[in-house]
């Protein structure tokens, strides 16, 4: 965070005695306001501590900026004048535009968020019965290059900031806010699974899931809140140590052969490894990984790969949900029919696998897994 260096002076300072001019240069030459938006709890406390500011400050604009939505720092009505006038020169709490907005006939909502740099990312809204679930962007584009996906295709461009991705729930809360008239209009789950490898952008991805869990923000549920990965080890096993997040992990293979065709990253981290990860990583608690896996006509669909993957995940806790592959430009693989699908599913329940298959939300406005890009491809 930025604001160690640039913030640890006074704020009263800006108004009459100057600690130091060349801060108060710096701060009044940047272009770009602090984005509050940026901060979890901890490194919102370590900004007010910095300004002489009591820490339960953090708290409080926490809840103005999360729980209630605004981002006018003069509503901020339990903060002292002299602090809301402080903030409003020079901080903001600024998400990204919407640039679109796209509903489609089963509910789904797609939007495509315009960056401060011109960039643009996708977040999509999907309505339940009992649920609404949220499935955010972490990076635009992606550089591990998965043969099925469309934002593998488009390569990396750039990682998000934590406001850039706290902002798409903030964003998708306001937006969804007007008819709160069922849980099926208001954000119940949050899921990493739009554009971009969550785990290529750790630090950030972190911060935006404190803000997730903070109960003076969106107060969500650890269970509730998923970080979907192809399986970077490493981070795995640091995030495994910092986190309470749920964790799906997209296998889409049972053998190292096709997994690398699939892949790329397979060859990296094999399965083996993989999957003793997994086996140990809700260990001592009595919690499942998901696992993802593509339904992807002949390739990986037959009951022999069924069959290996019950082998595979016989020593740990596990969830698998089958995705219908869904068709993207670039590539020549097809969707497995549902009668396979059906077949593959019964071999895994047969043994003891809760397994569902996942519906496709959202085709008709490419809002689908796999299809977002971060630009008007509907
Ligand atoms: N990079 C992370 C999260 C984003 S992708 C990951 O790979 O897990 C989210 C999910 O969409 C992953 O399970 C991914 O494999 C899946 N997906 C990608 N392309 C798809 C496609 N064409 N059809 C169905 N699912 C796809
Ligand atoms: Fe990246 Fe996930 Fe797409 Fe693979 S499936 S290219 S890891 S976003």
């Amino acid at each position: 965070m930025n604001s160690k260096n640039t913030f640890s002076w006074k704020y009263e300072a800006c108004s009459s005695e100057v600690d130091s001019q060349e801060i108060v240069n710096n701060a009044k030459n940047n272009a770009a306001k602090i984005n509050l938006l940026n901060f979890a709890s901890d490194d919102l406390e370590k900004f007010f501590l910095d300004l002489g500011e009591k820490s339960f400050r953090a708290p409080q604009v926490i809840k103005w900026m999360h729980q209630v939505g605004i981002s006018d720092f003069a509503m901020m009505s339990n903060l002292s004048l002299v602090l809301r006038q402080y903030l409003a020169e020079h901080c903001e709490i600024k998400a990204p535009k919407i640039a679109k907005e796209q509903v489609a006939s089963d509910g789904t909502r797609k939007w495509l968020l315009q960056l401060e740099d011109d960039n643009f990312i996708e977040t999509v809204f999907i309505p339940e019965d009992s649920r609404g679930t949220l499935c955010v962007s972490s990076q635009v584009g992606c550089p591990l290059g998965c043969d099925f996906c469309a934002t593998g295709a488009m390569g990396f461009k750039r990682n998000l900031t934590v406001a850039e991705i706290i902002g798409q729930l903030w964003l998708a809360v306001r937006q969804l806010s007007p008819d709160k008239t069922t849980r099926t209009h208001v954000v119940t789950n949050v899921v990493f699974m739009g554009m971009g490898e969550p785990l290529l952008n750790y630090d950030n991805v972190l911060g935006a899931t404190k803000l997730m869990f903070d109960d003076n923000a969106y107060g969500l549920s650890k269970l509730k809140v998923t970080v979907s990965t192809s399986g970077l080890i490493p981070e795995m096993l640091l995030l495994k140590e910092q986190s309470e997040v749920s964790l799906a992990v997209s296998l889409h293979a049972p053998t190292d052969e096709l997994r690398s065709r699939l892949m790329p990253i397979n060859k990296k981290y094999p399965l083996k490894e993989l999957i003793t990860v997994c086996d140990d990583y809700f260990k001592d608690q009595r919690r499942y990984v998901t696992i993802e896996y593509i339904m992807l006509d002949g390739i990986n669909d037959q009951a022999a790969h069924a069959k290996q993957l019950v082998k595979l995940l016989s020593h740990g806790r596990y969830k698998v949900n089958l995705i219908p592959g869904n068709v993207v430009a670039h590539s020549s693989l097809k969707p497995s029919s549902s009668a396979n699908i059906d077949i593959f599913r019964q071999i895994l329940l047969d043994a003891g696998i809760n397994t569902i298959t996942r519906k496709s939300r959202g085709w008709e406005i490419s809002a689908a897994c796999g299809q977002l890009v971060g630009a008007d491809n509907a």
